[in-house]
């Protein structure tokens, strides 16, 4: 029996990793859950996994949660202290990082300070301070198992072989919603057209990093600390169909792919249960059904959030904070009809001209860009606003 604290627990990978649970209730114990507001998927979910203790970030969903929830024996902390306590309580052994955006950062950190293992879905921790958060985990002897699929690939393809042996990571990208469209067509864009991913039911704003590219600026990112495999021996090849998640390619040429349905089920529960594969009994890869699979180059033109993935990570210190920082802020002002598309990648690479970094020697230096980049971000959306 494997106790689990979940952050994010009403989002895509949360609601995922319930199912995980649902279907093994011998294998897991569920005894913390957070959310940000959703009061109402919350309590369905306390009543249902019993959990000894929960939090909302925000302070008036937490009120009318514990309203919600008189009769039930759990108890009900709110903003971001709630949420380090959840993340850091002492029966946990393992915690799923499934909050979305740099809210994840600060309790993600507690969990590993405290000792616990973590499945880690939320990436932008990585990319804000992944290099503090591996030597922490190192320094407490926790481990970080990946939950992104791409980097969930990798992690099994890396499984029995030497990192010192291996030549290039390669990251698979579906190329997202808006893949065929030419500039001019992207300008036009709306939030419901870019929201529509071919392969993946996720959250909107990892919907929209797929689009502009930016999830695997940030995935590369993700790559670099969690592998620890400098940035240029990570490539990225767009793969329409998502049914290769990685590869890797060893020092004698041999390449090392992993494949499958898409489906975030498979890597979330082998991070939960690594090295136990558990028999999920969804439906399977049937390769000869597929027939072809295809191949191409990312195009920086039309996306050039992709590039601005890999700068951030040639500058390095602050800078892939104050780049996250900004592309969040982007995304919500795009979700929000206040900016076009292709404004998104502008603000970013404005925010990033003017940053200052610094390095990321402390948790409140990346805190601090993070700060300052959503302010700077913010007064060019409103410059930009249409
Ligand atoms: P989502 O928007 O569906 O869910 C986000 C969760 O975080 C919800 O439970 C929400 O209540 C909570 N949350 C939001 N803002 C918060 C805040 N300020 N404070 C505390 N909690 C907050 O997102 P998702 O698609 O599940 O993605 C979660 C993370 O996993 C992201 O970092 C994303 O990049 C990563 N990821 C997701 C997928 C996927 O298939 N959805 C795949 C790979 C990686
Ligand atoms: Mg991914």
């Amino acid at each position: 029996m494997k106790t689990l604290v979940i952050l994010g627990s009403t989002g895509s990978i949360g609601t995922n990793t319930l199912d995980i649970v649902n279907r093994f209730p011998e294998a897991f114990r569920v005894i913390g859950m957070t959310a940000g507001s959703n009061d109402e998927l919350i309590e369905e979910q306390i009543r249902h996994f019993k959990p000894r203790v929960v939090a909302l970030s925000n302070a008036a969903a937490a009120k009318r949660l514990r309203h919600r929830c008189g009769d039930v024996p759990v108890e009900i902390l709110s903003g971001q202290e709630g949420l380090v306590q959840v993340a850091s309580v002492s029966e946990a052994e393992l915690v799923v990082s499934a909050i979305v955006g740099g809210a994840g950062l600060v309790p993600t950190l507690a969990a590993i300070r405290s000792g616990k293992h973590v499945a880690l879905a939320n990436k932008e921790p990585m990319v804000m301070a992944g290099q503090l958060m591996q030597s922490e985990a190192r320094r407490l002897g926790v481990r970080i198992f990946p939950v992104d699929s791409e980097h969930s690939a990798i992690f099994q393809c890396l499984e029995g072989h030497r990192v010192e042996d291996v030549r290039r990571l390669i990251l698979t990208a579906s190329g997202g919603a808006l893949w065929p469209l030419t500039k001019e067509q992207l300008h036009d864009v709306t939030p419901e057209r870019a929201l529509q991913h071919p392969n993946w039911k996720m959250g909107s704003k990892i919907t929209i990093d797929s689009a502009t590219l930016m999830n695997k600026g940030l995935e590369v990112v993700e790559a670099r600390w969690l592998f620890d495999i400098p940035d240029p021996q990570i490539e990225v090849l767009v793969h329409r169909e998502s049914i290769i998640h990685s590869l890797v390619e060893y020092e004698d040429r041999s390449m090392i792919a992993q494949l499958g349905l898409p489906d975030m089920r498979t890597p979330i529960s082998y991070a939960m249960r690594y090295p136990e594969r558990l028999p999920l009994n969804l439906p399977s890869l049937n390769l000869a059904d597929i027939g072809l699979l295809s191949f191409c180059k990312p195009d920086h033109d039309r996306f050039p959030c992709l590039n601005l993935g890999y700068e951030s990570l040639r500058i390095g210190g602050t800078m892939p904070a104050a780049m996250n920082a900004a592309n969040e802020i982007a995304v919500d002002a795009f979700l929000n009809g206040g900016i076009r598309f292709t404004a998104i990648p502008d603000i970013i690479r404005s925010t990033m001209d003017a940053h200052h970094p610094v390095e990321v020697d402390t948790v409140e230096s990346a805190l601090e860009a993070d700060r300052w980049a959503r302010e700077k971000a913010e007064s060019l959306v409103l410059s930009l606003a249409h």
